[in-house]
């Protein structure tokens, strides 16, 4: 699984709020993750009381803002979008200028550097979000199948059937792979290169084998996928 959800607190550092999320683990010493989506992750040793864990991120704050504002330089995508001419939207990890025009069909081609859309009136923002949708299901399902197919041959350490797989919309995790034994994948994923969806499909193929992150877990995926970490990485900069 790759997921994100935690529980979550907040310190005043100087005007600035700083939220993060709390997980504890076997460890002696503090972490603390700033990921590009502008994520706090704290990291605290077992048995370390809330305050002292707020005392210690103030003691980070000048640090985690420094990383935050480094992050929001480049933040590819936005979570909120107006479906008109001029903005921009992700495709495999490449920007496109969304350009609506009015005909008597409904349709959506990627021409050159636009995302092209027909429709009947393009006040009817609802729509051509449908339709741009739409558009990006028919591709992750054609991409995700040949990705799946070919990462799965690629491995002679498989021992499982090619597993069944699920195009959700999911806000929080790229995919995973379910107790019933199918893999999801996040129509999300689609706007992130290749590398990164097929980093993503290789992952929870590792699942199928190993079920938990454990040493085997990793172990597997790097046999399979040396440069999974440069993967995870960029996927890291596209927002979820
Ligand atoms: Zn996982």
């Amino acid at each position: 699984m790759i997921a994100q959800n935690q529980n979550r607190y907040s310190i005043l550092y100087g005007k600035e709020t700083i939220e993060f999320e709390l997980e504890f683990y076997e460890r002696q010493r503090f972490r603390i993750d700033v990921h590009p989506n502008n994520r706090v992750v704290v990291y605290a040793p077992i048995g370390k009381n809330i305050d002292e864990i707020k005392e210690r991120v103030k003691k980070k704050a000048p640090w985690i803002i420094k990383q935050k504002l480094y992050f929001e330089q480049y933040q590819p995508s936005l979570p909120n979008k107006s479906y008109i001419s001029g903005e921009t939207h992700l495709y495999l990890g490449r920007q496109y200028r969304l350009k609506v025009s009015e005909s008597n069909y409904e349709e959506v081609r990627l021409v050159g550097k636009y995302i092209l859309v027909h429709i009947k009136s393009k006040q009817n923002t609802l729509k051509v979000k449908a339709l741009v949708e739409e558009w990006y299901k028919v591709h992750a399902r054609k991409i995700f199948q040949q990705y799946l197919l070919d990462c799965y041959n690629r491995s002679d350490k498989f021992r499982f059937e090619l597993p069944k797989y699920q195009i959700r919309k999911m806000n929080k995790r790229w995919g995973s792979y379910t107790k019933r034994g199918d893999i999801l994948l996040n129509l999300e994923l689609i706007k992130t290169p290749l590398y990164c969806i097929e980093y993503v499909i290789m992952h929870e193929l590792c699942h199928v084998e190993v079920r938990n992150h454990n040493v085997q877990f990793y172990k597997l995926l790097t046999a399979l996928m040396p440069d999974w970490k440069k993967r995870k990485e960029k996927l890291h900069t596209f927002l979820l």
